[in-house]
């Protein structure tokens, strides 16, 4: 089945009618929509909370669509900014609702808007890392894998922000989860490889400036891949500049199959057996 691995339909961006694609018959919201269309692929979607509250909101769709969707949980390194992390909070939040999370995140190091978060980098390095370590302990206390975000800095000055991670990876030796989105170098992916992680591909693949990402995908191991969107972001080349939706991973798994020619179905298939195997889902 089609697997969705990184979504985040609980956003505002589905709230609203929009003009770029059909509305349901049912004339629903957009969320109500693209949620029918999940259904009825039929695909399987994991939800990413960015925050407390975004956490409690992927929990409650993975509840109301039980088998189809589930929820990862955890905070964003840009949002860590405004709020600190509560491990017991999020620790109850996952005792209570077991079934449904199936992963810890987005977490991770993000240095790309650091200036806009903090004067002082030192400081955001620090408070980054701190609440990266923290969601790493909970994902211990679960037994879940990771779902990491990371995003480079502009200045060039400033450390990566895929070998920090690594770094912390090895230093924690925590060894089970996925770079999502991932658009680092050859060598970090082969870091993160080597860590026993696998590799998000979104629909960066399809982009015309995609080279570096399709060159990752060329020496992905198969038993490493999995496939997503980043809805309501990253709309697929065919989709460009429209909202994205978890049907249109199906445009990821047709770019790897292409690059790797391999066929449609196989990618859907050995995407799937990881997905499950990763974050067991069923
Ligand atoms: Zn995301």
């Amino acid at each position: 089945m089609l697997i969705d691995t990184h979504a985040h339909l609980n956003f505002p961006e589905y709230n609203q009618p929009g003009d770029d694609l059909p509305d349901t018959p049912d004339g629903k919201s957009w969320r109500a929509g693209t949620i029918a269309r999940c259904l009825s692929y039929p695909m399987q979607v994991i939800n990413i909370g960015v925050d407390y509250e975004s956490s409690q909101e992927v929990i409650a769709l993975a509840e109301k669509y039980p088998g189809s969707f589930f929820a990862s949980v955890g905070l964003h390194p840009d949002d860590g900014f405004a709020k600190d992390f509560n491990i017991e909070q999020f620790s109850a939040l996952i005792a209570t609702h077991r079934q449904a999370v199936v992963a810890i995140g987005e977490c991770g190091l993000d240095f790309y808007r650091w200036s806009e978060l903090g004067s002082d980098f030192g400081k955001v390095y620090q408070k980054q890392t701190e609440i990266f370590r923290q969601q790493i302990a909970l994902a211990r206390e679960f037994n879940l894998p990771l779902i990491i975000h990371a995003r480079a800095s502009k200045d060039s000055d400033k450390p990566s922000a895929y070998s920090e991670i690594i770094k912390i990876l090895q230093a924690e030796n925590y060894q089970a989860g996925v770079a999502h989105c991932f658009a680092g170098t050859v060598a970090e992916a082969k870091q993160f490889l080597d860590l026993g992680f696998y590799l998000g591909f979104t629909g960066i693949i399809t982009f015309p400036k995609g080279d570096n990402v399709r060159e990752i995908a060329q020496m992905c191991p198969r038993d490493r891949m999995l496939i997503e969107t980043d809805a309501p972001f990253l709309a697929p080349q065919a989709y460009r500049g429209k909202r994205n939706e978890p049907v249109y991973v199906e445009e990821v798994a047709k770019k790897i199959a292409e690059l790797r020619s391999w066929s449609l179905g196989e990618v859907i298939e050995l995407t799937a057996q990881n997905a499950n195997k990763l974050f067991n889902l069923s």
